[in-house]
């Protein structure tokens, strides 16, 4: 069964109907890359992922649990799905390691020394085991964005969900970022990632996928989508960001 299924989601806000009947189908280790418009609905649809949008109608089953039964524990769920925004919202008044070490001690019950073992070897992981003590604003955008992946790792989670990682970031910054992303990609991790970096798609994308007013409009190899994309939309839209 593949790891994400989603079918028919729609989602409204009032009048406004963002999410106009998408479906899709994520695999186990596959690295999905979602591009499109601004306003097209691609946030929406990461939010309605983790549960932080309600779906107005459609289905959402990820690793087997149907976020939308009753019976679900959408806690357990939520636990192994990471999400990793534009804005990489640490807490400012905690340092890396007790960001990172956080939610592993008090919503998975982790003693204090495995999470802070594991912390260190995220903080390897992402290029920053000098890092632990420092506060988050002694940091780059860049560190405190490696920061924020590795906190969203320290759950352990199945999935992870990328939502402009490298939007916010200074241009000398984006490189590092992406360099975990692809460690992460190549380690096997399923990803759904949010992105206007048209060259990591290409690199490390299995699929890509074009949204726009609402629904997926095309969708493939990366190599079919950048080189041979079928709709005009798509064409345009490729013409206007490469
Ligand atoms: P994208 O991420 O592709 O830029 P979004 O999912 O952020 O698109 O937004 C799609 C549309 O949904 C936009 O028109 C936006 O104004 C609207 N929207 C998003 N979130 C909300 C919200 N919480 N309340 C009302 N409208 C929203
Ligand atoms: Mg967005």
């Amino acid at each position: 069964m593949a790891k994400v299924i989603v079918k028919d989601l729609h989602k409204s806000y009032g009048d406004n109907e963002v999410l106009k009947g998408l479906n899709l189908e994520v695999e186990d280790n596959e690295v999905v890359c979602m591009i499109g418009p601004s306003g097209s609905g691609k946030s929406t649809f990461l939010r309605c992922l983790n549960d932080l949008e309600v779906p107005t109608q459609g289905q959402i089953v990820i690793s087997g649990y149907d976020l939308s039964d009753k019976g679900t524990n959408i806690n357990l769920v939520r636990e192994n799905i990471g999400m990793v925004f534009q804005h990489f919202n640490l807490f400012p008044h905690l340092s890396v390691m007790q960001n990172i070490t956080l939610a592993p001690v008090q919503l998975k019950k982790e003693s204090k020394e495995t999470a802070d073992t594991t912390a260190h070897e995220l903080l390897k992981t992402v290029g920053l085991a000098d890092k632990a003590d420092a506060m988050p604003n002694s940091l780059s955008g860049g560190q405190q964005q490696r920061v924020a992946i590795a906190r969203a790792l320290a759950m352990k989670p199945k999935i992870m969900l990328f939502d402009e990682p490298t939007s916010a970031l200074d241009p000398e910054m984006v490189g590092d970022v992406l360099d975990v992303m692809k460690k992460l990609a190549a380690g096997g991790m399923t990803m759904i990632v949010v992105t206007h970096e048209m060259g990591f798609a290409k690199e490390v994308a299995d699929r890509v996928v074009f949204m726009a007013d609402g629904l997926i409009q095309e969708s493939g190899k990366p190599d079919d989508v950048f080189d041979h994309p079928k709709s005009p939309r798509l064409q345009d839209f490729l013409n206007k960001v490469i």
